[in-house]
């Protein structure tokens, strides 16, 4: 029976630790703070924004949330970042992605002073990371490390394949594997026979946007399986053979019209992996928990 990775229980865990450092940085000086921009209105992106002001709050963190309009200029988006590089009040500075088309992302992400740059994104941190010098790591690679780390599932020598290559996901995932050990191989679109590859994984990260794309041929018997995709489903059948018509599951498609479903075949997962993330639930609720920590960790840093 596999072993179910909930991220429900470190995600508290990491935030009930953050809480001691966040009283002694208040008595210290002042409570770290968060400014969260959003820029038009993205219906994905404003729940992601609301719900971390929302933890910073819970945390009695400063939160500042900062809308601007869908058509917003590059350079509007420039001068906002600028004004919050300046606020002394703030350790951190995370500009919601994606921007609207007409906006330079690169250019607005290389604007954010690195010290306060939460993602871990600014190409000075993709530096650190790469170097494996201290500085914040991307928020969701960085939970999945810590997931594996809680759960005790050794790193060290292991062969590790992540099926994915983006600057915000599989590259950094790739990187913190090697850091911790592994002997990684990075998968994508022009991979010959991925099948393949990914057996070879005793520990296996997709992160491909694709629902359900690695099935049984992907994943060796005992592998320990992270499944980092986020993708809805609202089609009910293709719903009922996913979940494998699981009764709570399919409540859930009736209830909202959708249900979300990962980048693994779910049932494949169960059956053949010895530990696996559950989407939802396992690594998108420490994604959240991590950016709290970043946070954190740049206000310790700035307070030395
Ligand atoms: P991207 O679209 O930026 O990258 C997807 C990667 O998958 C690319 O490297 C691409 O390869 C690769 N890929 C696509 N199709 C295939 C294929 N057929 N075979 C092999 N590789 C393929 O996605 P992200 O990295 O941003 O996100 C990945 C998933 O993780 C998404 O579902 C996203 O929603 C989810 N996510 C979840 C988070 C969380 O908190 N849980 C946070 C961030 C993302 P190539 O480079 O060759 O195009």
């Amino acid at each position: 029976m596999a072993t179910i990775l909930d991220g429900k229980i470190f995600k508290q865990q990491i935030i009930d630790e953050l809480k001691p450092r966040i009283a002694e940085l208040t008595a210290a000086r002042r409570a770290p703070g968060l400014a969260v921009v959003l820029v038009g209105n993205d219906p994905s992106s404003e729940i992601y924004v609301t719900s971390k002001v929302k933890t910073c709050l819970e945390l009695g963190m400063r939160s500042e949330e900062i809308r601007m309009p869908a058509t917003s200029t590059t350079a509007e988006v420039l001068a906002q970042v600028e004004a919050l590089n300046q606020d002394a009040g703030l350790d951190g500075i995370l500009v919601q992605m994606p921007l609207p088309k007409q906006i330079d992302s690169r250019a607005v992400l290389l604007a954010i002073d690195p010290s306060k740059d939460v993602d871990g994104f600014h190409p000075f941190n993709v530096g650190n990371l790469a170097g494996n010098i201290p500085g914040p790591r991307p928020c969701t690679p960085a939970g999945v490390m810590e997931l594996l780390r809680r759960y005790q599932i050794p790193v060290k020598g292991k062969r590790a394949v992540v099926v994915g290559r983006s600057d915000i996901v599989g590259k950094p995932m790739a990187m913190l594997l090697l850091h911790e050990h592994a002997t990684v191989t990075i998968c994508h679109s022009r991979t010959v026979d991925l099948a393949t590859e990914c057996r070879r994984a005793e520990i296996l990260v997709a992160a491909i946007g694709r629902t359900a794309m690695l099935g049984p041929d992907h994943i060796a018997e005992g592998a320990v399986v992270v499944d980092v995709g986020i993708n809805r489903v609202t089609n009910r059948e293709e719903a009922f053979r996913l979940t494998g018509g699981n009764a709570a599951r399919m409540a859930g498609f009736d209830k909202k019209g959708s249900i979300v479903v990962g980048d693994v075949d779910p049932v494949a997962m169960a059956e053949r992996s010895s530990a696996y993330t559950p989407v939802p639930g396992g690594v998108g609720l420490l994604t959240i928990a991590m950016l709290m920590s970043n946070t954190v960790e740049c206000a310790e840093r700035r307070l030395g």
